[in-house]
């Protein structure tokens, strides 16, 4: 569902572009809106989110299917916790749909997948993992590297009820805008993937952006 914000980029909080391949970690308080904004397009942006004061309560997709029977998120989903508490709601979204079913890339799935020589091939988990080290503060751990949402990524359902890794239904500039409803910690891994079609064999930049309420 295509849902424009009302936010001005100029009164935004926090701005910060994340490269390919690179990875964000930010805090947002309960009532900021957080928006992750695809730069040049066809970009998929592998996320997670945490409770600020307790990461052993975080995002989980089977508790978010189920709560709203669609597997697919966009405008108006609500991310449901492990505990099934509301974690962010989906307050506005300008590519329309996005994957809770694909997970993340790793060595192992690109070895597996494509081939032997693309073990040494940078992923998803590589930069959560990078980032739980380098900021200790926000006291992760490897066991908090969970299923996490995708982003821009379209990974359509096929008639026989398996998954597919499709060419991207976002564009540049397009968006997806959420608002916490509790202290959320964001991490997100600005995919490297190159074997498939999630980044259009072409991974780019995009922006984090919170606003306060
Ligand atoms: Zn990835």
């Amino acid at each position: 569902m295509i849902v424009h914000s009302n936010l001005h980029v100029e009164d935004a909080v926090f701005r910060r572009v994340i490269e390919a391949g690179d990875y964000g970690i930010h805090r947002v308080r309960e009532g900021q809106f957080l928006r992750i904004l695809d730069l040049e397009g066809n970009q998929a942006a592998d996320t997670l989110f945490y409770r600020t004061d307790d990461p052993g309560e975080r995002y989980c997709a089977m508790n978010t299917v189920r709560e709203q029977g669609n597997v697919y998120l966009t405008a108006g989903s609500t991310l449901k916790t492990n505990e099934n508490n509301d974690m962010l709601r989906i307050v506005a979204d300008t590519c329309g749909r996005h994957d809770t079913l694909g997970g993340a890339c790793a060595t192992e799935s690109n070895t597996v997948r494509y081939g032997l020589e693309k073990r040494f091939m940078h992923a998803c988990r590589d930069s959560w993992m990078l980032a739980i080290q380098e900021h200790e503060e926000f006291g992760l751990s490897k066991e908090d590297i969970t299923h996490n949402i995708n982003f821009f990524m379209n990974v359509p359902i096929t008639t026989d009820g398996g998954l597919t890794f499709a060419d991207g239904i976002s564009g540049a500039g397009k968006y997806v805008e959420l608002k916490a409803l509790m202290d959320v910690v964001v991490l997100i891994s600005n995919c490297p993937q190159l074997n498939n079609p999630c980044n259009g064999y072409n991974p780019t930049s995009i922006e984090l952006l919170v606003w306060d309420s």
